[in-house]
């Protein structure tokens, strides 16, 4: 086929054995080694539940909620496609069992199927797939990799097996299927067994599927004689089992893959025709973390327990990830401390350990529980000069903070803790009190991208060096502009502000070296080739705090 045609090509990726082992960072490798080749890519995440988005959906349970530009609240994968191919995720790169039915329904109850029988095979498949090559010409995607949450043989994973099965028959010279598997080290045998992965690939077969490739996760590195088992029993050529060996970062994935050449054996596979690859700046920026040895101390103030299926490392990836890129950028390895802000409410005593810190971070969240202990963080990073991070909830929380402690309003309160505060000094706009009185809770926050103008003569400004911004949000409460003035003469600078309706997006403290609260999600756009000013900044600051406590 000559390429002038532009066929879009499909890499399907499905997890074998045990879900958790780097479906989303090998589609996100994949992609960026392909376009390193010169070819576009567009990268789709298929969750198998109900739910229309993960925005209704607890991080403890399933991982971080991301957010697009558009405001799509998506799986966490989506971060690693982001971080890892610079491609913004919209809504069309989210696909969900809920979101398919809806729409197949929606078109029967239209007349959409002209009186024929609705049936679940094919139509749900050939929902799938529509959304899959809708996704693809949106995105002028050359080629586009579709990863299946959870792992074959699960029974909800079926129907989307069918339409990746449907979509090979359809387009056979275009569709290659990766199966991400485990391959466990069991302690008391103390080898690598390949028969779990056999199996995995064998489940595949009886959906019609056979894998092109196998991405072979394990502690180790894949020898010669497991390749050759895997080959012989899983039906694949002997160079297209692929070692994946853990690793200390996600970020060498890329470099492991090319040293196995994948990118060019996936060319070939489909059919498409080699280019030279350009991953120079990411080989350089692998070295740069290999070499970021001196340490810079992070604490995250926030309510953990209960954490559920997911780790904290999930439901926070994001600023994980946004505090690695922004130490990596300053030549330092970033020591993540979670402290559990419920501590600090037992015993008050105990929140003078945030000095032994070089910046803290209050995360975004919901609720009330653990809160009262992240006030009194926030008072004592304050009033010791401990450079201060705030993000979405860690900014509002800084407000209620400073409104208590500074302007001395000791009741006041946001109104998701206390609605009858008598200084509601983070509050509801009538949108967000209608949905909470009408029980409308899916999209309903404050989502996605907004612009926002920055002062000047602030410390946002010198991070950004640029006027205009633009982040994404999700937040239903905000800042009360009646408490404006007030604040502003207690010190507290207005650094950023919405245009439209003037609402405050940034704080900034004016007698403090670095306290910064932004009603947004900066780790959002942080990506390791390009960290984000903010975090850069607060590192920096963070750095500045370590030389002055040395010195002392
Ligand atoms: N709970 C707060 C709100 O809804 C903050 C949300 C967040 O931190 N993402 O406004």
């Amino acid at each position: 086929m000559p390429e002038s045609r532009k066929k879009t090509k499909y890499i399907f990726v499905v997890g074998g054995v045990m879900s958790s082992v780097g479906k989303g960072v090998t589609t996100a490798s994949i992609g960026r080694i392909l376009q390193s080749r010169g070819y576009s890519v567009a990268t789709i995440k298929c969750d198998m539940y109900i739910n229309i988005d993960a925005g209704t959906i607890r991080p403890t349970e399933h991982g971080e909620v991301f957010v697009g530009e558009d405001g799509i609240e998506a799986d966490q994968d989506l971060g690693n496609y982001e971080r890892f191919t610079g491609v913004d995720c919209v809504a069309d790169n989210y696909i969900t069992t809920g979101q398919v039915y809806r729409e197949v329904i929606r078109k029967e109850r239209n007349l959409e199927y002209a009186g024929e029988d609705v049936e679940v095979v094919p139509d749900i498949p050939n929902e799938i797939n529509r959304r899959i090559n809708s996704a693809a010409r949106k995105n002028k995607a050359d080629i586009v990799i579709i990863e299946f949450g959870g792992t074959v043989g699960e029974y909800q994973i079926l129907l989307f097996l069918e339409a990746a099965r449907m979509m090979k028959l359809k387009h056979p010279d275009d569709v290659v299927f990766v199966l991400v598997s485990y391959l466990p080290i069991p302690k008391v045998i103390g080898e690598m067994k390949t028969k779990p992965t056999q199996y995995a690939a064998r489940t595949l077969n009886s959906a019609g599927i056979q894998a092109d490739f196998i991405i072979c996760r394990s502690e180790k590195v894949l020898d010669k004689p497991r390749r050759d088992r895997l080959a012989t029993f899983c039906s694949i050529p002997k160079d297209h089992a692929i070692s994946a060996p853990d690793l200390e970062s996600v970020y060498e994935v890329p470099m492991v893959f090319e040293k196995e050449q994948l990118g060019e054996k996936m060319l070939k596979a489909l059919n498409l025709k080699e280019k030279k690859n350009d991953m120079i700046e990411w080989k350089r920026m692998v070295q740069r973390i290999k070499s970021s040895n001196k340490e810079i101390r992070i604490g995250v103030v926030g309510k953990y327990f209960g954490t559920g299926n997911f780790t904290l490392a999930d439901s926070y990836i994001s600023v994980i990830e946004a505090i690695k890129h922004a130490s990596w950028h300053h030549k330092r390895k970033p020591i993540l401390t979670w402290i559990d802000s419920e501590e600090y409410e037992k015993n008050p005593k105990k929140v003078s350990e945030l000095e032994g810190y070089d910046g803290i971070i209050v995360p975004g969240g919901f609720g009330s529980r653990g809160i009262e202990g992240i006030i009194s963080a926030i008072k004592y990073v304050r009033e010791n000069n401990i450079p201060y991070l705030g993000l979405c909830y860690g900014m509002q929380l800084a407000t209620v903070e400073i409104t208590r402690n500074v302007l001395g309003l000791k009741k006041a309160n946001t109104v998701e803790i206390d609605k009858n505060t008598p200084h509601p000094v983070i509050h509801l706009n009538p949108y967000q009190k209608r949905n909470i009185r009408v029980k409308s809770y899916g999209a309903t926050m404050r989502l996605g991208a907004y612009p926002c103008i920055l002062d000047t003569d602030s410390l946002s400004f010198a991070a950004y060096k640029t006027k205009k911004i633009s982040e994404r949000h999700r937040h239903r409460y905000e800042f009360n502009n009646t408490y404006k003035t007030r604040l502003e003469k207690a010190g507290v600078r207005f650094a950023g502000i919405y245009p439209k309706n003037k609402l405050v997006e940034i704080i900034e403290l004016k007698d403090h070296p670095w306290f910064v609260g932004v009603q947004f999600h900066p780790e959002f756009k942080s990506r390791p080739l390009d960290p984000h000013p903010l975090y850069r900044d607060f590192i920096a600051a963070g750095i500045k705090k370590q030389a002055k406590t040395k010195k002392k």
